[in-house]
């Protein structure tokens, strides 16, 4: 294949891309969006099932994505100016992946052309998790999961 032809995630490094080529690569796992826990010596990171409470659990994605920022401190603000912690992010996620040298995997919406894949192949947190508002903070920690 010509260089030309290939798609943008192949040719193009992440800080290379359009914003509309940015937004194109999440793949709406949702997997970000699950409070999780850092090992600050080690930077091990242990995700739980609590969802933060702007994640639309029946759509799995962000009710307020325009407004993220403002709304939630803890978001991680994954934007193609200085987002450095791609460990905090999935190993399936399409950002990290690319910043490791990886390819996309086949259930990617951008290979696929299909969104549902990603729930299919059991990426997504569709169905899995439940929202912050139902569990107090201090428990948090009680919900980490090793999937
Ligand atoms: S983990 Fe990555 S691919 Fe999944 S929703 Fe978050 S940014 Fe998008
Ligand atoms: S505010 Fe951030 S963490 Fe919360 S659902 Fe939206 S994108 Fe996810």
């Amino acid at each position: 294949m010509r260089a030309e032809d290939k798609p943008f995630w192949e040719i193009k490094s992440l800080a290379e891309m359009s914003f509309d080529e940015w937004e194109a690569l999440c793949d709406r796992c949702g997997q970000c969006c699950l409070h999780k826990a850092e090992n600050e010596s080690t930077g091990d990171v242990f995700y739980t099932i609590i969802a933060c409470r702007l994640l639309d659990l029946e759509q799995c994605c962000c009710s307020d994505y325009e407004h993220r920022m403002e709304q939630v401190d803890e978001c991680l603000k994954i934007t193609p100016v200085g987002f450095k912690r791609m460990n905090l992010l999935p190993e399936s996620c399409a950002y990290r992946r690319l910043s490791e040298g990886k390819p996309l995997e086949w259930w990617h919406p951008l290979i696929s052309k299909d969104p549902e894949t990603v729930h299919q192949a059991d990426i997504s947190v569709l169905g899995k998790v439940i929202s912050e508002e139902n569990i107090h903070p201090d428990d948090f920690e009680t919900y980490i999961t090793d999937q």
